[in-house]
């Protein structure tokens, strides 16, 4: 009997206004967030770039960097300020090693951009890999003076752009660093950049989407401002990295596919108290009065509001698009049935659907049999297992170079065939990581 159903807290029934949200996102300005991820051999300069990035931005204020400058000074590493903006521990301090960058954000008038990680050390690869693995794109810093880019390429710059590849980054912007150390020579630049086109391409980047951008980001030269030295005159109407950041359209090729969103968090507070959750939708677009599908949960609920989250505060609006950050204010649904990880979708025939059994492609940090492993998918993690390693793979053509191998050494690409406890919403396309006693074995791209 429905009228013992009715009760007088059930809130409004919110309808669709069907709104065309692609038509009505094409006509008003926007903002887009992107994520990415800071790589390349150890002292190549990630640091400083990042830390000179975030300075110029206004991201961090004058008083913060002159106090990080003096305790630079204090311990005789003056130029190890800007690097500094960016760790956090004492410790790394002192030893001069950026180990970690916790999440740093800043805003052009286009993009908010997060950057995820930079690891500064040869063990911190696995950091990189759980940064990466929510990247869009990757910033390759390589350190251009007399030898170093040369050491380099022995290092980790090959090694990092490939991990970055593995995982599913598509494009790179590669920061050739360092230039006021070589004065600025275009013979350097394009010696480099011909050397680093053909390894790209031979890892199957497309160069079309990659820029080069020489630069020093402890002089602050081709960052935010133009280059204005005049050995450099012959890059006068060439890019700074601030605009190649800006020229990356993160959302252009997923605006039409289905929805996706992962879930940050989940949190009450909304219109009402309501029910909300924060996240970035990946794929699709959504608008209030929408049915929304949650996996694993497969419950369904209501949008019942949103607010656009960018620098601006909260912007209400009644719609969302792929790159965008959201709240999401819901109806007709019990917290349980959300959890941080979780993934959002429209129900019906595109809905991403709930796995126990699937294929992946994974570049080995461990050795590899088959094994109980943790699966990751951004927050969302479930016991499984490697229950067979199918063949390991050419990693330049992901062609099977062995079938069925028993054992698989760190750093081979290989593919495998994964069981999970319990089903979780896990796709074609999508990065997961592999951990297994707190160490991360493997990372890599579902098949
Ligand atoms: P990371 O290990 O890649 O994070 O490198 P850091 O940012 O810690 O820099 C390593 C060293 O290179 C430090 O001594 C920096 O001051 C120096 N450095 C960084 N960028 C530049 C640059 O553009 N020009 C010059 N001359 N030195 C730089």
């Amino acid at each position: 009997n429905g009228v013992q159903n009715l009760s007088i807290s059930d809130p409004p029934k919110i309808k669709s206004k069907n709104i065309d949200v692609l038509g009505e996102y094409k006509k008003v300005k926007h903002k887009n967030a992107a994520n990415f991820v800071v790589i390349g051999h150890v002292d190549a300069g990630k640091s400083t770039l990042m830390g000179r990035l975030l300075f110029d931005l206004e991201a961090i204020d004058q008083r913060t960097m002159d106090r990080y400058k003096k305790e630079a000074e204090n311990i005789g590493k003056g130029s190890f300020a800007f690097a500094w903006v960016l760790d956090q521990g004492s410790e790394e301090r002192e030893r001069g090693v950026t180990i970690d960058i916790a999440m740093n954000k800043f805003d052009t008038d286009k993009t908010s951009f997060t950057i995820l990680d930079a690891p500064g050390h040869q063990d911190f690869v696995p950091n990189m890999i759980a940064g990466a693995s929510q990247a869009d794109f990757a910033v390759l810093v390589i350190d251009a003076s007399p030898g170093n880019f040369e050491s380099g390429l022995r290092g980790q710059t090959k090694e990092h752009a490939l991990l970055a590849k593995s995982i599913g980054v598509q494009r790179l912007i590669v920061a050739v660093n360092k230039m006021d150390m070589v004065n600025w020579s275009q013979d350097r630049f394009e010696d480099i950049k011909t050397q680093m086109s053909s390894f790209l391409k031979a890892t199957r980047f497309n160069l079309e989407s990659t820029a080069f951008i020489p630069c020093s980001g402890l002089q602050g030269d081709n960052i935010l401002q133009p280059v204005t030295n005049p050995a450099a005159s012959w890059y006068k109407s060439g890019q700074t990295l601030v605009q190649a950041l800006d020229s990356y359209e993160p959302t252009a090729h997923n605006l039409d596919r289905p929805l996706r969103m992962t879930v940050g968090d989940v949190f009450r507070g909304g219109v009402q108290n309501s029910l909300s959750i924060s996240g970035r939708i990946e794929a699709g677009s959504l608008q209030v009065g929408d049915q929304i599908l949650v996996q694993p949960s497969s419950e369904k609920a209501t949008i019942r509001a949103l607010d656009l989250d960018n620098d601006d505060g909260d912007e209400i609006r009644e719609w969302a698009v792929a790159g965008q950050n959201v709240i999401l204010h819901l109806n007709d649904i019990d917290p349980i049935h959300l959890r941080s990880g979780d993934v959002v979708c429209a129900p019906g025939k595109d809905q991403i659907q709930n796995t126990t059994d699937f294929a992946a492609q994974i570049l080995s940090f461990a050795h590899l049999t088959p094994m109980n492993v943790d699966i990751h998918r951004g927050r969302l993690h479930v016991p499984g297992r490697i229950s067979q390693l199918v063949g390991i793979l050419d990693k330049k053509t992901a062609d099977v170079i062995r079938k069925k191998p028993k054992i698989v050494k760190p750093e081979e690409v290989v593919r495998v065939a994964i069981e999970l406890e319990r089903g979780v919403p896990i796709e074609a396309g999508g990065r997961i990581v592999l951990r297994s006693q707190g160490e991360t074995v493997g990372a890599g791209i579902v098949e």
